[in-house]
């Protein structure tokens, strides 16, 4: 189920004005729907004693929003230098920040250390390269064959992340022998999944390593984080994920933990996408209409504002603004301008007949969204916008514009003599 009633309540007699102040396009994001699904999120898991979400930065990188994530006590998931610097900003520091990286350098390592933050491993080779081992590290864990993964993530054989089984005691030896002494055991192995039951193999597979480990090291684990990639329904009528499910199955799982090791790992997660996912619309304005051998609705937006299209062949819902009943009587292309053409964010999509002027609303686009945008072909990200709980509406960041883009120019370059002529 696309865009929740109640946010669409809230947002739809505002819309028309809110373009018309702000311009189009841009991201709308609702903190209600926030907040409420960030509550839903703690009372899941509610029965686990010590559970934290790590909100996963790269998700939606606004201090704004990620103001909501610590208001609700949570922690953040970061994986570049910039991301912990975001962190930072909003107030987070020591084991709020997680810093899960690949192919990691020295640097990255350094500023993890530097906020005091729980650094997790992505390789066995990286614990000589760390600048100066913390009392508390993690690695990632891949399972290779005992998982199989899913279509935006890759199969953990084929997956570039993490520590694979047979390395994994080698791993914690290797942190322990330079002076680790509390330890912590992360996996991600899917992205958008939307059966629980995945989800709570998943944790069985954690405890069963930590159990390996343990045995095999004589250590004990101060946690277990079973990653993020929970699912958001993006279709009409797909089911949502039984949070609540994963959230009664874990408890369940780690209490028998406790009951066999006399103690029990916090459980940590680091969802983005659940979180902020479907309280994120991308607002754009229909400019053009074109009838060649498809039916196409230019807008004006692009690729720029929203990848997962044309990327991953994504379905994000389509509504027009003010036609939300009227017949689906017309199939068309809703595509922006860049000059590819998986530009498109509908393709062959029944939609009511659009005209020029309105506004076409795009769901679903409060994760992955406005963060994955790149600016090829010169074309521009647009603003977000955040829905206060009180009706008030914020710009939380502007547009670009050609001054931005121009910024890393050098149009008197730098120039390096490589020998005498
Ligand atoms: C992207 C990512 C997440 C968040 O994924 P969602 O699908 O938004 O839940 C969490 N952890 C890691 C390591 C990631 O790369």
């Amino acid at each position: 189920m696309p865009m929740s009633s109640e946010f669409h309540q809230r947002l739809s007699p505002i819309l028309a004005e809110v373009a018309e102040a702000f311009g189009t396009p841009f991201h709308l994001y609702d903190e209600a729907g926030i907040r409420d699904t960030g509550r839903r999120l703690q009372a899941a898991f509610a029965g686990v004693p010590d559970f934290r979400e790590y909100y996963a930065v790269k998700a939606l990188p606004n201090p704004r929003i990620l103001g909501l994530m610590a208001d609700l006590g949570f922690g953040f998931d970061c994986s570049s230098i910039p991301e912990i610097e975001l962190a930072r900003r909003v107030g987070a520091s020591g084991e709020d920040v997680l810093f899960t990286s690949n192919n990691t350098t020295r640097e990255e390592m350094a500023a993890c250390l530097a906020v005091g933050g729980i650094l997790n491993l992505d390789d066995v080779t990286l614990v000589p390269k760390v600048p100066r081992m913390p009392d508390l590290v993690c690695f990632r864990y891949n399972p290779g064959p005992r998982r199989t993964g899913n279509a935006i993530i890759g199969n953990p054989v084929e997956a570039k992340y993490g520590v694979s089984h047979d390395q994994v005691v080698d791993a914690y030896r290797a942190a322990r022998d330079r002076g680790a002494t509390r330890f912590g055991l992360h996996t991600m192995i899917c992205s958008n999944e939307l059966e629980a039951g995945y989800f709570v193999e998943t944790v069985r597979m954690l405890l069963e390593v930590v159990r390996e480990v343990s045995d095999a090291l004589g250590i004990r684990f101060a946690f277990v984080n079973m990653g993020g990639g929970l699912g958001i329904p993006y279709e009409p009528g797909q089911a949502g994920l039984d949070l609540e499910r994963v959230g009664r199955d874990a408890a369940r799982l780690l209490a028998g933990f406790a009951a066999e090791r006399g103690y029990a790992p916090r459980l940590l997660m680091e969802s983005g996408r659940f979180v902020t996912g479907p309280h994120g619309v991308l607002v754009t304005r229909c400019i053009n209409h074109k009838h060649i051998y498809r039916e196409y609705v230019g807008v004006d937006a692009c690729m720029s504002a929203l990848m997962r299209p044309g990327i991953y062949g994504a379905y994000h819902h389509v509504t027009v603004h003010g036609k939300e009943d009227a017949p689906a009587d017309t199939v068309v292309d809703v595509v922006g301008a860049l000059c590819e053409n998986n530009d498109k964010f509908a393709v062959q999509r029944p939609l009511p007949r659009i005209d020029e002027g309105d506004l076409v609303v795009i769901h679903d686009t409060g994760a992955h969204g406005h963060a994955m945008g790149f600016t090829y072909n010169g074309r521009l990200r647009p603003q977000e916008l955040l829905l206060r709980e009180d009706g008030t509406v914020e710009r939380i960041r502007r547009a670009e514009t050609l001054a931005d883009h121009f910024a890393t120019l050098e149009f008197e370059p730098k120039k390096l003599a490589t020998r005498d002529l």
